[in-house]
């Protein structure tokens, strides 16, 4: 049984956001009939106080690393019934600084502890193993990979008929972030009339004084979920089962998870005014890599016409 409850006042915003991204040039073929299906998505998700679980079958949530499905929807992800979560990278860098600050001898150790968190995390919110797609990409080298990456997806959404992606904002706190939000938009260019209609969660960006998290770096909401206890609990049971990233999990909140409708970047310059967070910690992955990469995927996918390059 789905639940279907009208807040159109809360959407607003979305129209004023496309005319925007349309005005810099950069309007991808997706986003128009895309937006009318993801806003009745988040219709569906806004009332977080109904008991009623969404058909999610076709609905897909596409995270850069073991522990984003958790921060970014883990909540949310309680409600959905049969969706499918991809993983695109293992969350093990192979450099091996994480796996031996978490006390694992190998990046391949480590990653294997990853995924029995997921796991772990996944089942408090009544995911199973059949739900649950991991494409091994290594930590930190997403944007590496690009165009397989998003013929890896388009060939994903294709498969399993995906008409709604859950996905990371464009926002510069992380290069696999925002690597993961390249692939999904150019999957759905791909995709062309077929693509999914794209929604995007907050994760982390630079914010006037250090890292802002759980927000949209350009402010704009959507719909913004204040979890009700029960949900709230379930969150931070998530949370905890990611045990290799308690450090970084204090950063983040389980009483709140935002949603809009994806913005049709311009991929080709970083986001929040080209600040990136991302800077300011070793990732492997300087921020001048970035629009050459992105450049290069798109051509490299014959995605021009749709992006305008
Ligand atoms: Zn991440």
């Amino acid at each position: 049984m789905s639940s279907d409850v009208g807040t159109a006042e809360l959407f607003e915003t979305k129209a004023r956001g496309a005319d925007t991204a349309r005005s810099n040039g950069a309007e991808l073929l997706h986003s128009s009939r895309g937006d009318a299906a993801a806003t009745l998505f988040l219709q569906k998700i806004a009332d977080a106080s109904s008991s009623a679980t969404i058909d999610a079958s076709r609905v897909a949530v596409v995270v850069a690393h073991p522990d984003d499905e958790t921060i970014g929807c883990g909540a949310l992800l309680s409600r959905l019934a049969n969706v499918t979560v991809v993983l695109v990278t293992d969350g093990a860098p192979r450099n091996g600084v994480d796996a031996l600050h978490a006390g694992y001898e190998t990046p391949a150790a480590y990653g294997s502890a990853r995924a029995k968190e997921l796991r772990a995390a996944l089942a408090v919110a009544g995911i199973g193993e059949r739900q649950i797609v991991e494409l091994g990409v290594a930590d930190q080298e997403v944007c590496r990979a690009l165009s397989p990456i998003a013929r890896r997806l388009a060939s994903l959404f294709e498969r399993r008929g995906t008409s709604i992606v859950l996905t990371h904002a464009f926002e510069a706190g992380h290069p696999d972030h925002d690597g993961v939000a390249f692939c999904v938009h150019a999957a759905a260019g791909l995709l062309a009339e077929r693509a999914p209609a794209l929604i995007e969660m907050p994760f982390y960006h630079l914010g006037i004084d250090g890292i802002a998290t759980q927000s949209f770096c350009d402010g704009e909401d959507e719909v913004v979920v204040e979890l009700p206890a029960s949900q709230s609990a379930v969150k931070a049971q998530m949370m905890s089962a990611h045990a290799s990233q308690a450090e970084t999990m204090v950063l983040f909140g389980a009483a709140v998870e935002r949603y809009r409708t994806a913005k049709a970047y311009d991929f080709r310059s970083l986001p929040n005014a080209e600040r990136a967070f991302y800077s300011t910690f070793d990732c492997g992955f300087a921020a001048q890599e970035w629009a050459p990469l992105a450049k290069e995927a798109l051509s490299a996918l014959s995605l021009a016409r749709i992006f305008r390059l």
